[in-house]
């Protein structure tokens, strides 16, 4: 029987949301009370995935060793947790290791689950597929857009919920401009087929991107599901969600293929996941203290939890500060009175130098942190999206600061 370690507060996931969470702790003087468990020796900030698929950003500099990132003082079990129980307090991990806790800070992330598309794993090994979302395909994406230099791009858009929904048109408009600069963009159409009714859920958005297609000439199909790839013969099969017509065969000569997104199985066999209905396997936590609705002791935040907040990186940096209070607060047995109001941002890349930034919270909620309309295409925002928020982030967010 192995002896178990107990730790006053464990946090799971050493991504954004965990090494905010771990900062803003060991900066409030609990280091030594602290343990991450987390198996990846590298942390990615994967806003610049977008940027590096384009070739504007090396994928070397959207990486960091994780072990500068988890906070002095802290102990880092480099492994994955592989069962955890709310009831009985415990994460088990890969290595059999028992771990017990008083508190518990979830920040896991999520999967991208290639075998919900049949043919996926094979043809995200082709030269002429990739995948922004995941660090392994990222960096083809340049090469393989540019290769396509007669025919056919698609880019795809899973049923939700996706992290940074705004990622798979950036990814897009920055190809357009791509084959603009070679000048072969006239020989080639550009699809965009989204799971979801239109290109952007609110509509002042909405209606600026809109325009970014039509001067594009890019042409759009939503409520369409992509089920099946065939790579030999560069064939991507879709269902219509809306209509349940017969699944439609389009050819491809590019295609740039997002798979569906779900918590790591960990999570969705567990009783801090939602047993059934909607919201099935995502952490079940209050939107607003983002503390868990069955378990007192357990907190979570980030793209694994059921909180109705667009899933980014910009959402975490309202969230962490959240949690903490209500964590130091319940652990002197008080109660915090900070809220999480859903705030989310997209810098919603149009095309190189070009930016609209996107600011929200619950329910669609316009909330921008400029005195000027956002809904526009900005050179200023490029900026603040290339320059200033990955400092932001390695700087101050990962060290508790912002
Ligand atoms: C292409 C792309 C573009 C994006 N653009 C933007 C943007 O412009 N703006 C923005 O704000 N956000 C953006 N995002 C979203 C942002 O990166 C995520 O929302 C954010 O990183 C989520 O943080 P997280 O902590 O929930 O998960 P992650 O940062 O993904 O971290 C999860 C961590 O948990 C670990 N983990 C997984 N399973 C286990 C396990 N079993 N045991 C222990 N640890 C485990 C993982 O190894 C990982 O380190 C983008 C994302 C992508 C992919």
């Amino acid at each position: 029987m192995t002896m178990a370690s107990h730790h006053k507060i464990l946090i799971v996931g050493g991504g954004t949301g965990g090494i905010c969470v771990a900062a803003r702790l060991a900066k409030a003087g609990l280091a030594a009370d602290i343990a991450v468990v987390e198996p990846c020796q590298t942390h990615y900030y994967q806003p610049l995935w977008t940027l590096v698929g384009a070739g504007i950003f090396s994928f070397e500099e959207s990486a960091r060793p994780m072990k500068r990132l988890i906070p002095e003082g802290v102990i880092w079990h480099q492994d994955a947790a592989l069962k955890i129980s709310g009831e009985q307090k415990v994460v088990v991990l890969a290595s059999s290791k028992i771990l017990t806790y008083d508190w518990l800070v979830l920040a896991p992330g999520v999967e991208l689950d290639w075998d919900a598309i049949t043919g996926a794993r094979d043809a995200i090994n082709r030269p002429n597929v990739s995948c922004i979302y995941a660090p392994d395909y990222v960096v083809k994406t340049k090469s393989a857009i540019e290769s396509a230099k007669n025919g056919r791009l698609i880019f795809t858009f899973p049923p939700p919920p996706v992290k940074c929904a705004g990622a798979p048109q950036k990814i897009m408009y920055l190809a357009d401009e791509i084959l603009r600069k070679k000048g072969n963009r006239e020989q080639v159409e550009i699809q965009y087929r989204s799971a979801l009714g239109g290109v952007f859920g609110i509509p002042v958005f909405a209606e600026v991107l809109n325009k970014v297609i039509q001067r594009k000439g890019i042409k759009t199909f939503y409520n369409q599901k992509l089920v099946e790839v065939r790579p030999t013969e560069n064939i991507a099969v879709f269902a219509d969600l809306a209509t349940g017509k017969d699944l439609e065969l389009v050819s491809y000569d590019y295609l740039h293929l997002i798979p569906p997104m779900h918590p790591p199985l960990m999570i969705r066999d567990s009783d801090v996941s939602i047993a059934a209905g909607p919201g099935k396997g995502w952490i079940d936590v209050d939107p607003f203290t983002l503390r868990h609705q069955r378990w007192s002791n357990i907190f979570a935040l980030g793209d694994a939890c059921n909180a109705p907040n667009a899933k980014t990186g910009a959402a975490i940096r309202k969230q962490a500060p959240v949690l903490v209070d209500h964590l130091l607060q319940a652990m002197t047995g008080g109660q915090s009175k900070k809220i999480y109001d859903g705030y989310a941002s997209c810098p919603l890349v149009t095309g190189f130098g070009k930016v609209v930034l996107a600011e929200f919270g619950y329910d669609g909620k316009v909330m921008p942190s400029f005195p000027w309309n956002q809904a526009k295409e900005s050179r200023l925002m490029w900026w603040l999206k290339t320059l200033i928020l990955p400092r932001l982030y390695w700087y101050l967010m990962l060290r508790g600061r912002a």
